[in-house]
């Protein structure tokens, strides 16, 4: 049976950080993995920039609640839940994936906690477990699923490789260029045929 393990943001998402560096003035929160592939030191990065600009999680909520699935997401999720079982595999927190989740139907999210104290400031952050989204995909496959992965930066590439197909969906170009191994689409349509063949 096969099983589709999507990356959230930049998959089905726009990225959530660097909506929030937009609408908060604060350009260095826009550094994704993309940019800093270590994640621990690209959040506490984030965390440090926050609290040195007074953000709380109120504030970053505001502009989440204004975000919205790219365009064509929620189609071609409600196309592939139909398909088979879809997880999604996310290194976002759960405070912040709510309102989104919301819009695409509430798929199935796998993905991290922030921990955050009585003035909504957020302390620090609980990884589910360090290099999740590959052990969900080899947990996945144990199980005698046949897994395809998806997504589009450094951190989700353990999980493509661990999977049975890996699939890149609009990458930036050094991820292209680094694992040349993976097959890469840029729309919805693309990667509905690289998934079903
Ligand atoms: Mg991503």
């Amino acid at each position: 049976m096969d099983l589709v393990c999507l990356d959230l943001e930049g998959v089905l998402v726009p990225e959530v950080w660097i909506n929030v560096a937009k609408a908060t003035g604060v350009d260095s929160l826009s550094l994704t993995t993309r940019d800093i592939p270590d994640y621990d030191t690209l959040m506490r990065h984030r965390l440090g920039l926050l609290d040195e600009h007074n953000l709380s999680l109120d504030d970053i909520q505001a502009v989440i609640g204004e975000m919205a699935p790219l365009p064509g997401a929620t189609d071609f999720l409600d196309w592939l839940r139909r398909r088979g079982p879809v997880v999604i595999l996310s290194d976002t927190f759960t405070q912040f994936a709510a309102p989104l989740m919301r819009q695409l139907g509430w798929p199935t999210l796998f993905c991290h906690q922030l921990e955050v104290d009585e003035n909504s400031r957020i302390t620090d952050y609980t990884l589910r477990i360090k290099d999740h989204k590959r052990l969900a995909v080899e947990a996945f496959r144990a199980l005698r699923f046949t897994v395809t992965a998806v997504g589009d930066s450094y951190n989700d590439t353990t999980m493509l490789t661990a999977a049975d197909k890996g699939i890149l969906f609009r990458a930036p170009d050094n991820v292209i260029r680094e694992f040349p191994q993976f097959p890469h689409v840029n729309d919805y349509d693309s990667l509905a045929t690289a998934i079903a063949t």
